[in-house]
């Protein structure tokens, strides 16, 4: 009988603050896809990149926080200590290494990242290196999927997923390739939100976790967002 091919799932992310929105992304997603593993990649973020005040070490332990107990869903710190610039292509590269040819690999994004992907170093290997996995909300399309009557401009991306669209089944069967959409109900939470709550004096509770939330008070986090412009 053959083997049952493991699937690992990542989801990256700067995470800048995490928040629900992510956190329920990610769970959703292990569960209704069957990956054996989903893992949070927080990218570094050069020093003039950051939120002010802000490290990629604070990030990943906000993260770390989030994430105590949960099982279903890991910490992969890999892009923080190899520092510099982080490149996703770079990091399925070495994950490949270490997980050998078989293992299916699957990155996943939101709409708005796949949208940019074209601008991404090196992206036409990510699918000789992984499937993607495209989130998007109801109601949205993709580029080259525009409603009858509209006239859509051509998208960079519209051969890339009239090639390679798949179904879930194929994250399974393969180890790289595919790219496979997901419709989902996303939380409208967004780390930027947060940071101006928080620039501006005003609680964002309930919309992270509180051990996140207890963390950015500890440290005094983001308080500076909204005078600088919060990125
Ligand atoms: P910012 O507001 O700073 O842009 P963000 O909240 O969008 O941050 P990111 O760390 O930039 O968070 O996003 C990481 C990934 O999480 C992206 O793929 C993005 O599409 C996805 N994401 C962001 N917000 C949500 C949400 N509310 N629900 C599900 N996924 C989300």
């Amino acid at each position: 009988m053959a083997t049952k091919r493991q699937t690992i799932a990542l989801f990256g992310g700067t995470f800048d603050p995490v928040h629900f929105g992510h956190l329920r992304m990610a769970l959703e997603l292990r569960q209704a896809l069957g990956f054996d593993e989903m893992r949070l990649l927080p990218s570094h973020q050069p020093r003039h990149r950051q939120s002010p005040g802000v490290s990629s070490q604070q990030r990943s332990e906000m993260l770390a926080l989030a994430l105590a107990g949960c099982s279903e869903l890991q910490l992969d710190e890999r892009e923080l200590h190899r520092g510099g610039d982080t490149f996703t292509v770079d990091t399925l590269e070495e994950l490949r290494a270490e997980l050998g040819p078989q293992v299916s690999i699957s990155f996943c994004m939101g709409l708005d990242s796949l949208l940019n992907l074209h601008l991404w170093h090196r992206w036409q290997r990510l699918l000789e290196l992984a499937h993607l996995v495209v989130v998007t909300r109801p109601g949205w399309h993709l580029p080259g999927e525009e409603k009858q009557g509209e006239q859509g401009e051509h998208h960079p991306l519209a051969e890339l997923l009239k090639y390679h669209r798949a179904e879930v089944a194929d994250l399974h069967d393969r180890p790289h390739g595919c790219l496979v959409v997901r419709e989902q109900t996303l939380l409208p939470i967004s780390a930027t939100q947060i940071r101006q709550l928080l620039g501006s004096g005003q609680s964002p509770r309930f919309l992270l976790p509180a051990t996140v939330l207890q963390y950015i008070e500890d440290h005094q986090l983001y308080i500076e967002s909204v005078a600088t412009g919060g990125q």
